[in-house]
């Protein structure tokens, strides 16, 4: 009431923070995500309109918060091991800061994980294990989780958190307006030190360079911030980005290019010592990624792992070596999980469509080495020896450049010269940090900073 409209309607970052909220659950890759709502359930339902999440209407709700704690619980499958109660008034609480509670659950075997800000005062949200789950669903009254603390001390950990202030809760109009007053954009450019950027739909569109390319570069040289050009593409190899840039005025050399076919081979570095057979589904770019590795590539003789990138000259043949190998214990890898590929005329199957073939004729989930998967972004933060709070994401696609960099932690910065239509920032769950036309507006930013 104190608001004049449902809390959960108040607009953050261009929608509502019920739906917000929502969004950073998914975005940490929380599953399932269910919303418990109860008063105003006509208003805030539609506010969650095409989010993957389950929505649950509280017709008790007026007997008190243990109610929705209840229903939410009741929903949760058997497969899940934790359930986080995200109240919806934390803005701040980002898909970061529910990783670290999830890690720190399995490193500390915990039963109950409580963060804990300033003055040692215990906030929330607050995480339960499965073990918990019977007795969070017969409390009563307005009480929640909070209510099992006394009762298992040993099972209890507190997590320490860096910055309190992302437990801030929107109580009061007054500290919702502080809130929103303090969330300037948030990129902090002087902090920056490297930079990781998508090509296609970024620094080109076909065979034409798009604005801001040259500029760019200059900008990165003058202030010495290192960079690696990242691409999900892995049917193309390091030298012909190098070529290609080169063809457009820009000189680079191969070690600032990686693709996903490099990410996976130098995955597999990792994993298997040189002359490993390795069984390869793929262009020249997976090929040759781990030949330069010094794996032996095979023909279907026995070998300990199956690489498998977009290949336009897939066949029944292959798909039935692959499936093979990786039923009798062949290690799976992936380049990238693009599902489609652009052609003149139309989509046609990518690496994502070959890739659920060997899913489903194998049960096996492959180890997947393009974005958003970490792996490819991980490799590029080993290479540039920077840490994700000083890496800049550069990206034209919300649903592969920006979500692999959220996940890690790292600040994100979305191109519209690319995939992704200005409007499609409204509906998306994934938020990135700061939105720009083109590379040429992003440099103008930047550049004014000193
Ligand atoms: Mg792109």
């Amino acid at each position: 009431m104190r608001f004049g409209a449902p809390k959960q309607l108040l607009p953050w970052q261009g929608r509502p923070l019920i739906a917000h909220v929502a969004d950073m659950a998914w975005l940490a890759g929380l599953s399932p995500v269910v919303v418990v709502v109860g008063a105003e359930a006509e208003q805030v339902v539609p506010a969650l309109a095409g989010r993957e999440v389950q929505v649950l209407r509280n017709y008790r709700w007026q007997q008190g918060m243990s109610t929705s704690l209840a229903l939410g619980v009741a929903a949760l499958p058997s497969s899940v091991d934790a359930v986080i109660f995200l109240p919806v008034d934390q803005p701040l609480v980002d898909a970061r800061f529910l990783r670290s509670l999830v890690t720190y659950w399995q490193q500390h075997h915990a039963g109950i994980v409580v963060p804990v800000g300033r003055e040692a005062q215990r906030g929330t949200p607050v995480l339960f294990a499965r073990r918990f789950f019977a007795e969070l669903a017969n409390l009563s009254g307005d009480i929640g989780g909070r209510a099992l603390f006394a009762s298992y001390p040993d099972a209890l950990v507190t997590m320490p958190v860096a910055n309190p202030d992302i437990l801030t809760d929107v109580d009061t109009p007054a500290a919702y307006e502080a809130l929103l007053a303090r969330r300037s954009p948030s990129l902090a450019w002087g902090a920056i030190k490297g930079v990781i950027c998508d090509m296609d739909g970024v620094l080109w569109r076909g065979e034409t360079p798009l604005p801001g390319l040259h500029e760019f570069f200059a900008l990165l040289e003058s202030r010495h911030i290192g960079y690696i050009l990242a691409t999900n593409n892995a049917s193309k190899t390091p030298e012909q980005y190098v070529d290609k840039l080169s063809r457009m005025g820009v000189s680079t050399t191969t070690d600032h290019v990686l693709n996903s076919a490099t990410a996976a081979a130098d995955y597999l570095a990792t994993q298997a010592a040189p002359g490993t057979p390795v069984y390869a589904i793929g262009g020249p770019g997976v090929r040759e990624a781990l030949l330069s590795h010094g794996f032996t590539l095979t023909d279907g003789e026995p070998a300990a792992y199956v690489v498998v990138g977009w290949d336009r000259e897939l066949t029944w043949r292959k798909l039935a070596t692959a499936t093979l190998l990786i039923r009798g214990g062949a290690g799976f890898i992936a380049t990238n999980p693009d599902r489609t590929f652009p052609m003149e005329n139309g989509l046609v199957p990518g690496n994502g469509a070959q890739v659920a073939a060997l899913i489903t004729a194998t049960d096996v989930t492959p180890v997947m080495a393009g974005k958003p998967a970490p792996l490819l972004y991980e490799r590029a933060l080993a290479r540039m020896g920077t840490s994700p709070e000083e890496t800049l994401v550069i990206g034209d696609r919300l649903d592969t450049d920006i979500l692999g960099g959220l996940r890690l932690g790292m600040p994100t910065a979305l191109v519209l010269s690319g995939i992704t239509r200005a409007d499609e920032l409204h509906t998306s769950p994934i938020h990135p940090d700061a939105v720009f036309d083109d590379l040429a507006a992003l440099v103008r930013a930047w550049a004014m900073i000193d």
